[in-house]
């Protein structure tokens, strides 16, 4: 694809913690200059800055959205089990329904947070093999 860039990408090249606060903040990781997604959760396919791809295969996500959900599932479990109320099924049913709002709220995050990764491990990719370029 020999979209004109608004910017010259050469200059995006953030450190790796910039890369995950912007992708965390559902930035574009490359620039921080566009938002990653169309509403609350739907993905742009391109920043319209910098032009950085965002949509990849699916799976490049979800292999870190199941971590991330397990690892939070884990958390609240424990929580659960630590705290002795008197009435724990109450108590236990206001928690899943806490700790459902929260993972759904933080999945774009999480999401944007994959984003950054890829884009962090394709960068690194891409510099290491000398026949790669990404602009023609
Ligand atoms: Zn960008």
């Amino acid at each position: 694809m020999n979209r004109p860039l608004r910017s010259d990408p050469s200059r995006c090249s953030p450190g790796i913690r910039q890369a995950l606060a912007r992708g965390l903040a559902k930035r574009c990781p490359r620039c921080g200059r566009e938002r990653l997604m169309d509403g609350y959760y739907r993905l742009r396919p391109a920043c319209r800055k910098c032009g950085q791809q965002f949509q990849r295969a699916i799976e490049d996500h979800i292999g870190l959205i199941y971590i991330t959900t397990a690892i939070q599932t884990a958390m609240f479990a424990a929580f659960a089990l630590l705290v002795r109320p008197d009435n724990p099924w109450l108590w236990r049913g206001a928690l899943a329904v806490v700790a459902l709002a929260v993972m759904m709220l933080n999945l774009p995050n999480r999401k944007g947070l994959a984003i950054a990764i890829d884009y962090l491990t394709r960068r690194g990719v891409e510099q290491q093999e000398p026949g790669v370029s990404r602009e023609t």
